[in-house]
């Protein structure tokens, strides 16, 4: 069924009865040539380039619990291409093209909303740096405007500019930059994928991975054994746990970051604005909600909620630069679980077990990365070979020692 403003008009006429479950909750088959573990964003964009894209269609989706139920669905939505290191910058902005022709595609609302988002900088060293960043960006043909403190005031009068520690000098803005609805991402791949054939199958945890003679012979799971010749690994913050099945050891560590979300108010924050000085980010919900985050607990963690004081961190970060966020409440809060790689960057590639594909360490990031992400893991996937665009993600680069550190704090997960 495709989506269209005159099947909205039919529906509304004829009261609704018309609409078809967007996606069959399928039971998993005894084998498939093509399985890929983790129902989230990533996992359900790879499965629909690798049927869209090149012609697999044999392909389960396996998922713990139901899909989006991940990161997927618990992360503050921001969209962007705003990176320094050419490995990174070729990547996202790929995302981003894709991002900006999601809707299309799909035929399904992702709510893409290229509202632009803006850096703050508070200092000459900060504004050096972001001038760097620009340039390298525009180097990539990618949009990027340096303002100055005046630009800003002009498109948010509201900020904090003369806070005595941190007072605003100016901004990088990416305008292409934005949000998207994260789990109209989750559902409208899902649609996509399913109309091409793929099983998605929810309620399924992998428990265990086949490997005879250093290649995967398929999966063990909650609802019986699955042979298969390619099993791709897109689990997210579980990566280790679920590499591990394999006897893998990965550079990952796994860490809780929180999100927040503010009582309704009127359109007042119409981009998504970062402060400079601290760990913070905020935008604003089409139903009004101020949606902002900022660090990670910074201690490893499986659990999907956060501590005190990292909320108490992040308020502070908040209220110096929106000193009105004090009056607002805060209706609800979350966590979820980052797979925070040494490098902060993420893996796209294979691994020593012929057949086996990892897509992780996808950090704070990896909401903006799930078109690309999905399409790089795809081309992985069917030609057994990197696509251009994903290929500096690559494993033994923790063996090798050419890391990509976007943020260039060194080996420590936690800081990333
Ligand atoms: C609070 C928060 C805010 C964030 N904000 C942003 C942001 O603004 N912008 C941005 O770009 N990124 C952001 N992120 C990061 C982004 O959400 C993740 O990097 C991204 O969603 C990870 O990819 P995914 O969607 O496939 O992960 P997930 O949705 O986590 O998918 C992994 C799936 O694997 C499943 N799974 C795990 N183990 C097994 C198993 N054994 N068998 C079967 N299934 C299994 C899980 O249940 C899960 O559904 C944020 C994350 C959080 C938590």
């Amino acid at each position: 069924m495709s989506y269209s403003v005159f099947r909205l008009a039919r529906e509304a006429l004829r009261g609704q009865v018309g609409w078809k479950p967007a996606w069959r909750d399928a039971a998993p088959k005894p084998g498939y040539d093509a399985v890929v573990v983790g129902g989230g964003g990533h996992g359900l964009a790879t499965a629909y380039y690798l049927a869209k894209e090149h012609g697999l269609a044999n392909v389960a989706v396996l998922e713990k619990s139901w899909i989006g139920s991940g990161n997927a669905g618990r992360n503050t939505t921001i969209i962007r291409s705003n990176y320094l290191l050419p490995g990174n910058e070729r990547f996202y902005e790929w995302s981003m093209k894709l991002w900006e022709g999601l809707e299309q595609e799909l035929n399904y609302n992702t709510m893409v909303s290229q509202r632009g988002v803006l850096n703050l900088y508070h200092s000459d060293a900060q504004r050096d740096a972001y001038a760097r960043r620009g340039n390298g960006m525009r180097l990539h043909g990618v949009d990027a405007d340096l303002l100055d403190a005046a630009q800003v005031r002009a498109r948010h009068p509201y900020l904090d500019f003369d806070n005595a520690r941190f007072p605003i000098r100016g901004g990088l803005l990416q305008r292409r930059g934005g949000t998207a609805r994260h789990d109209a991402v989750v559902w409208g791949y899902a649609r996509g994928a399913d109309r091409r054939g793929v099983d998605i199958v929810q309620n399924c945890e992998v428990v265990g991975i086949d490997v005879v003679n250093g290649k995967v012979r398929g999966v063990r799971t909650t609802r019986g054994d699955i042979v298969a010749n390619k099993v791709a690994l897109a689990c997210a913050g579980n990566s280790s746990r679920v590499a591990s099945l394999a006897g893998l050891r990965l550079p990952i560590e796994s860490h809780v970051l929180q999100a927040f979300v503010s009582e309704a108010i009127k359109p007042l924050i119409d981009g998504v604005i970062t402060f400079g000085a601290g760990h913070f980010y905020i935008s604003q919900s089409d139903k009004g909600g101020l949606v902002f985050g900022g660090d990670i607990d910074g201690y490893s963690s499986y659990a999907q909620r956060g501590s005190l004081p990292v909320v108490e961190d992040v308020m502070e970060g908040g209220m110096a630069v929106l000193p009105m966020l004090g009056r607002l409440r805060v209706l609800r809060q979350w966590g979820g679980i980052m797979d925070m790689s040494m490098d902060g960057s993420p893996i796209i590639d294979r691994t020593p077990i012929a057949g086996l594909y990892l897509n992780a360490g996808w950090c704070y990031g990896g909401f903006k990365a799930t078109p690309a992400s999905g399409w790089c893991f795809a081309h992985l996937i069917a030609h057994d070979a990197p696509h251009p665009a994903g290929d500096a993600f690559r494993l033994d680069r923790f063996v090798t020692g050419a890391v990509l550190d976007e943020k260039g704090v060194g080996a420590q997960p936690n800081l990333h």
